[in-house]
C-alpha cells in the first residue's frame, strides 16, 4: 500500500469537500395547512446533482481509508444511475478508472453523465443482474467492487460530521417548528433513512421517520415480515428508489413508519411539486411528496401543528424523455387522475 498516494486522495476529497457548499432547506408554504410547515431540503444542487455526491464521497473515504483502493484500483459500482454519476466524478478526481454496471433501462442523460465524468457504462437486461456482473468483473479486472448496496450505511458518518441529518437539523434552527414532527424519505440502498433514524435517535429528538415506498419494492413487506429473503419479480419503475430484494443497507429498526406509494401517485405529485416549485424535481421526489402530504393531512386531522421535511433527491432535467414525457409515462406507469384531482385542491 502506498500510503502518499492514499494521503493525496483523502487530501484530494477533503479539498473537493472545503470548495463545496452546503444544500438549502427549502420552505414550501401551503395555505391549506396553515399550522404545519413543510420543507425540502435540495439535494439536487450538489456538483453531481443528487443526494448520491454524499454517498460517493463517503464510499470513497470508506474503501480509501480500509486500503481497499490503490493508485491501480478500478472502480466498478453497481447502480441505477445516480451513484455511478456521482462515483464517475470522484474517481476523475482520484485519476482511477470507473464502470457502472447498470440495467439498460437507466436514463440516458444519467448515462451521457457518467461518460462525461469519464466512467465506462456496462448495461445488463434487467435490476437483478447488476450485483453478480459487478462482482464478476471486480474480479475479472482485479478491480474494487464499491457495493453501495452493502456499505452505504456504514460508510456515513451517522453521529454527525455533516452528515446530511446534522444539516437538516442545524437549518432549522430558526424555524417556528425547529424539530420537525417527521421526516420522510424513500429508500434506495436505505442509507440515508438509516444515517437520518440513527441520528434523530443520538440526538434525541421527538422526530418521526416515515419511509415511502414504491410499487415494486419489497422494502415495505420486509418492513412488516422481517423476512430477508424476500424478491420482487419487477423493478422499480421510480428511478433511485425501491429495490428487488432486501439490501444490507435498509435498518428497519430506526424506521417509525412506512408507507406503500403507489408510481401513478408519485407522477402525479411530482408534476404537481414541480409547479409549485416552478422547476423540475425527479419521479423519487414526488414519491417522498405523496409521503409528505399523507402526514400532514393525518397531523391536520388530529388537531397538531409542527413541521414536516423531506428531500428533493435529485431533479428532474435528468428524465425530459421519460417521466416528464406524456407517451412513455401513459405506456409505462400511467398518472392516477384522482390523485391528481386531490392534489389540484393543495395549495
Ligand atoms: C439513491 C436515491 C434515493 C434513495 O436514497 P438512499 O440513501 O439510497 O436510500 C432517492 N432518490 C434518488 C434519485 C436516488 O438516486
Amino acid at each position: 500500500m502506498n500510503r502518499q498516494w492514499l494521503n493525496q486522495a483523502i487530501e484530494k476529497i477533503e479539498a473537493d469537500y472545503v470548495r463545496s457548499a452546503d444544500t438549502h432547506l427549502i420552505l414550501l408554504p401551503l395555505a391549506c395547512f396553515p399550522n404545519i410547515d413543510i420543507y425540502l431540503k435540495d439535494e439536487s444542487t450538489h456538483p453531481t446533482g443528487s443526494l448520491k455526491h454524499r454517498l460517493a464521497r463517503s464510499l470513497f473515504l470508506y474503501a480509501l481509508c480500509n486500503g481497499w483502493i490503490d493508485q491501480n484500483t478500478t472502480i466498478i459500482e453497481s447502480s441505477s444511475g445516480s451513484t455511478a454519476v456521482s462515483e464517475a466524478y470522484f474517481a476523475r478526481l482520484l485519476g482511477l478508472k470507473f464502470i457502472a454496471v447498470m440495467a439498460k433501462t437507466t436514463a440516458a442523460e444519467k448515462i451521457k453523465q457518467i461518460e462525461f465524468y469519464g466512467g465506462q457504462c456496462h448495461l445488463v437486461e434487467n435490476t437483478s443482474l447488476i450485483y453478480q456482473e459487478s462482482a464478476m468483473l471486480a474480479a475479472k479486472l482485479n478491480g474494487h467492487y464499491m457495493d453501495q448496496f452493502t456499505y452505504a450505511e456504514r460508510a456515513t458518518d451517522w453521529r454527525g460530521n455533516n452528515n446530511i441529518a446534522t444539516s437538516i437539523i442545524e437549518q432549522m434552527k430558526k424555524e417556528r417548528f425547529p424539530e420537525p414532527s417527521w421526516v420522510v424519505m424513500s429508500p434506495g440502498t436505505g442509507g440515508t433513512s438509516a444515517t437520518i433514524g440513527r441520528y434523530l435517535r443520538y440526538q434525541n429528538l421527538a422526530t418521526q421517520l416515515l419511509v415511502v415506498d414504491p410499487t415494486h419494492s419489497v422494502f415495505y413487506d420486509y418492513y412488516q415480515s422481517l423476512n430477508p429473503a424476500l424478491i420482487s419479480k419487477n423493478a422499480s419503475k421510480i428511478e433511485g428508489i425501491g429495490r428487488p430484494r432486501v439490501e444490507p443497507s435498509f435498518v428497519p429498526g430506526v424506521i417509525d413508519d412506512m408507507l406503500k406509494v403507489p408510481d401513478a401517485q408519485s407522477l402525479a405529485a411530482m408534476h404537481w411539486l414541480t409547479q409549485q416549485l416552478g422547476r423540475k424535481v425527479g419521479p423519487s421526489t414526488g414519491t417522498n411528496m405523496v409521503g409528505v402530504l399523507e402526514v400532514a393531512k393525518r397531523m391536520q386531522a388530529a388537531g397538531q401543528s409542527g413541521s414536516i421535511v423531506t428531500l428533493i433527491c435529485d431533479s428532474g432535467e435528468r428524465y425530459l424523455n421519460t417521466y416528464y414525457n406524456c407517451d412513455w409515462v401513459n405506456e409505462n406507469i400511467g398518472l392516477d387522475l384522482s390523485y391528481r384531482d386531490y392534489l389540484k385542491t393543495i395549495s
